[in-house]
């Protein structure tokens, strides 16, 4: 169900606690652009830690990447992203389909039969910019719409230099730049965003299978982070939504306060990317055998996901309210792997010296193996609920007893529950029980 309470709650917090702030904001703000704050740079640092941890590092058949944003301009010749975004659109203002005028049938969105548009207009989704002295059009260039493009044409190096045997596939993280008509529903749709995005190719006939496989490890990804079941579904394109080269989409939606939207899709694309860059480059893309001999363009399969969306999906995802001594909690229930802070470390009186000395000799000691933090700015209620609100997992609070029998407290965000922990075995308790 639709709760967009939920999502004005949501974003309340995020500029309060400093998750998200509006680009500019002290000049009107700059639409479509979003800055994250202290506590959201490290959520998503942590998003970004997690996807390539699991894509990169935990499998043999993966390697990153880290391409620039600026790219020759005949990239985009061969992407096709010249030509098809030089249209006269309307967008449908329900479902954000960009359309042709001349595709509209009856006055209705084909895809989700609403009715009303936005104006028509000349419209190129790519930023463009120049670069060099002279401002011409040997001098223009585009910031990237997506970052697939830097993958496809590394891929003759990446071979040359690594000689990965198919299938193998190419990861890379970073930020992508779309003129989007109406950027909205907070960091969902923005004109400036990162994507994460993965190529994965294979011999032409384990298309289907690797496809599928990519379905199910990347809806999975969600899961083992904590978002909720019955706020994830997988969405198949119909025929009619495909691109004419394209075999099979999936997407992966999240139940968003708005209502079902993309997170992420995962497309079994052919060798059309690979070809398109071999004929506009005249270099040869072609994989070999190196058992048969044999040469052929590997199909790819691409699971292609945004940050800053998965960001957002996790935030709200994470918020909880609950009532305690009458009064409202609001906790944001992150997986300990996305927590911004892992620990916050508390005295319980600020004036007594061994206290504040004790709490923050443990601090310096769990930062080597932890994010965590030292605050004695109010009163032990306050400081636990502040830590509720940004998601930190842990609390261990040092009172009077802890300087005899060397124990803290430590409590347990979600449950509340609290625990006397000696201070030798408390590193140790802590990283087992984040892990
Ligand atoms: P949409 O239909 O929502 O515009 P898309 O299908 O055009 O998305 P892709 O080109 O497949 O998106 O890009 C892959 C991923 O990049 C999307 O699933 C999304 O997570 C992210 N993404 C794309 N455009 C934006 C944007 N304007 N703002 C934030 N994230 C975006």
């Amino acid at each position: 169900m639709p709760q967009p309470d939920l999502m004005d709650k949501v974003v309340a917090l995020a500029k309060r606690r400093g998750f998200i702030f509006q680009s500019s904001e002290i000049y009107g703000g700059l639409n479509g652009a979003w800055d994250y704050g202290p506590y959201g740079a490290e959520l998503k640092r942590n998003v970004k830690n997690a996807w390539w941890q699991s894509i990169v590092h935990f499998r043999d058949d993966m390697i990153g990447l880290d391409a620039s944003i600026l790219m020759h301009p005949r990239t985009w010749e061969a992407s096709g992203h010249t030509e098809n975004f030089a249209d006269m659109l309307v967008e449908c203002k329900k479902c954000n389909k960009r359309l042709r005028p001349d595709h509209i049938q009856g006055g209705k969105c084909p895809q989700c039969g609403n009715t009303t548009f936005s104006e028509p207009r000349a419209f190129n989704l790519m930023l463009k910019t120049s670069v060099g002295a002279m401002e011409d059009s040997s001098s223009v260039v585009y910031l990237r719409p997506e970052t697939a493009q830097g993958i496809f044409v590394n891929f003759g190096n990446v071979i040359d230099s690594t000689h990965r045997k198919l299938p193998f596939g190419i990861a890379q993280i970073g930020k992508s730049f779309r003129n989007e008509i109406t950027p909205g529903n907070f960091t969902f749709r923005t004109r400036e965003f990162e994507q994460m995005e993965i190529e994965y190719f294979c011999r032409p006939e384990q298309a289907e299978a690797k496809y599928q496989e990519w379905i199910q490890a990347r809806f999975n990804w969600y899961l083992d982070l904590g978002m909720k079941k019955e706020n994830l579904k997988l969405r198949e394109h119909a025929k009619d939504e495909l691109a004419h080269y394209a075999a099979g989409c999936t997407d992966v939606e999240y139940q968003f306060p708005f209502g079902w939207s993309e997170l992420e899709g995962i497309a079994n694309r052919g060798d059309y990317d690979l070809k398109q860059h071999a004929k506009f480059s005249g270099k040869d893309l072609q994989y070999q055998d190196p058992v048969t001999n044999e040469k052929f363009f590997p199909h790819v399969v691409e699971p292609s996901g945004g940050c800053d969306r998965a960001t957002l999906a996790f935030l709200v995802d994470a918020y909880h309210e609950e009532t305690v001594n009458d009064a409202v909690r609001v906790v944001l229930k992150f997986h300990p792997k996305l927590a911004p802070i892992k620990v916050a470390v508390l005295p319980l009186l600020k004036k007594n010296e061994g206290i504040v000395a004790m709490a923050k000799k443990i601090k310096s000691e769990l930062q080597k193996e932890m994010v965590c933090v030292y605050d004695d700015t109010a009163a032990i209620g306050k400081l636990y609920r502040r830590q509720d609100e940004v998601g930190t997992v842990f609390c261990v609070t040092v009172d009077v007893q802890s300087l005899e029998d060397k124990q803290v407290t430590v409590r347990n965000r979600d449950s509340m529950q609290q625990e006397r922990i000696p201070l030798e075995r408390l590193s140790g308790y802590l990283k087992e029980k984040l892990s």
